[in-house]
């Protein structure tokens, strides 16, 4: 029997979400999620997608650490007869945010690229350290299993040096690791290729601009299979209005912040990360409730969205210009795959660009990939529904495989 399982895994802070999937059919056998981690009320949900006893099962208890939560996730899947042991597991993906400039592909890690991962801590301070700790207890649970990280930044390694670079003095940028490196490219890469073989084409023949619009939010400008620019940077901050964080602002907001409000570098690294965006700008950032308020004529609201789509806008512009030619405008994520408002505003005005939407179409709520441009629009727009897990999965399996 060869090995056809892959077990991805998504450690965050104080979560863990997971999927057991077979790649011989590319089949999900389990999904689960620990949230709360160190808490009280930690909470395990996990689904068995296979087997004897489907259905969610959901304890609350206090699960003190990562360690504790895998082996919890570890002991669920084995009454499931899909344990860590089993020898169908051909490997874990783990998602890594940050590979820096050294992981530009999946890799498989050792003791030298965790050694490496750990180094790219102050990058991804909010993100690498859970990342470790989930390699870490996942190699001492099945020490003999490869382990595999897919990283975040990969699929913008291939951005030239022009787009890369800060126009900052390059020794200091240097010195720093200072560049754009991109996020959310696990998605991207997904999403730019579904949206390929959605037009019918491979890849290398089409120009496709990405809007993952999760809570967190990134575009890309993907020519020909190969992305050329994204709209985060150093860090997950830069880019479009997100829902808690800022996006592009002038650099001198902070001078003027430090300076004039005497806040310190944290508490302006909270305000723009965590309380700007839509919910800075009106109190809310999941886009359901402030379009529910812009609906009902709440000016904070309807001036946050309409700064969400202004910046969408741009950066359609933008990218159009960065590619030359394009071939479809693809939303995806959260409010991507979900908001028909949000899809019609961001297109809308932009006929001399080539865009134009089906109305009808638009406002028709599926899982599927799907046009949803006019029949005359040059430029077709899409809605694919990102799989960073199969992506994870994928990756994985063909190294491992290979
Ligand atoms: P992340 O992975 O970044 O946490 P998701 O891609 O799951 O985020 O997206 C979450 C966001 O999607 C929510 O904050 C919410 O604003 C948005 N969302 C979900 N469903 C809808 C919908 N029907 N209309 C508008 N926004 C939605």
């Amino acid at each position: 029997m060869t090995a056809s399982r892959i077990l991805v895994l998504n450690s965050g802070s104080s979560s863990v979400k997971y999927q057991l999937l077979d790649m011989t059919d590319r089949s999900r056998l389990a999904v689960g999620l620990v949230e709360r981690i160190g808490e009280e009320t930690s909470r395990l949900v996990h689904e068995p997608l296979t087997g004897p006893n489907p259905g969610k099962r959901e304890q609350v208890a206090p699960i003190a650490d990562h360690k504790a939560a895998l082996e919890a996730v570890a002991a669920e899947l084995a009454a499931d007869g899909l344990g860590l042991d089993s020898p169908e597991l051909a490997a874990v993906g783990h998602r890594v945010v940050h590979g820096g400039t050294r992981f530009t592909a999946p890799t498989v890690i050792d003791e030298e690229v965790l050694a490496e991962i750990r180094s790219l801590i102050p990058l991804a301070p909010l993100h690498n350290p859970a990342n470790v700790t989930g390699i870490e207890v996942a190699r001492a649970l099945r020490p003999d299993l490869p382990q595999v990280a897919v990283f975040d930044t990969a699929f913008h390694a291939t951005m030239p040096e022009y787009a890369a670079r800060y126009a900052i003095d390059t020794a200091t940028a240097d010195a720093y690791s200072i560049r754009r490196y991109g996020f959310h490219g696990t998605s991207h890469a997904y999403v730019s290729r579904a949206t390929a073989a959605l037009l019918g084409k491979a890849p290398e023949e089409v120009n496709v601009i990405v809007l993952h619009l999760g809570n967190g939010a990134s575009a890309s400008a993907v020519r020909g299979g190969v992305c050329v620019d994204t709209s985060m940077g150093l860090t997950p901050l830069e880019g479009l209005v997100m829902g808690t964080r800022s996006g592009d602002l002038d650099p001198a907001v902070i001078f003027h912040l430090a300076r004039v409000g005497g806040l310190s570098i944290d508490e302006i690294d909270a305000l723009l990360n965590k309380k700007s965006g839509l919910l800075g700008l009106c109190g809310d950032n999941d886009m359901r409730e402030v379009l529910r308020r812009a609906g009902e004529g709440d000016e904070a609201a309807r001036t946050a969205f309409a700064a969400y789509v202004h910046r969408l806008k741009k950066y359609i512009g933008a990218y159009v210009a960065v590619l030359g030619r394009v071939d479809a405008v693809v939303f995806t994520a959260g409010v991507g795959e979900n908001s028909a408002p949000v899809r019609e505003a961001a297109v809308d005005g932009l006929a001399e660009l080539g865009l134009a939407l089906d109305s009808e179409a638009n406002a028709v709520r599926s899982p599927e990939p799907r046009l949803v441009s006019a029949e005359y629009s040059r430029v077709a727009v899409a809605v694919v529904p990102t799989d960073e897990e199969l992506e994870i999965a994928e990756q994985s399996y063909s190294l491992v495989t290979q």
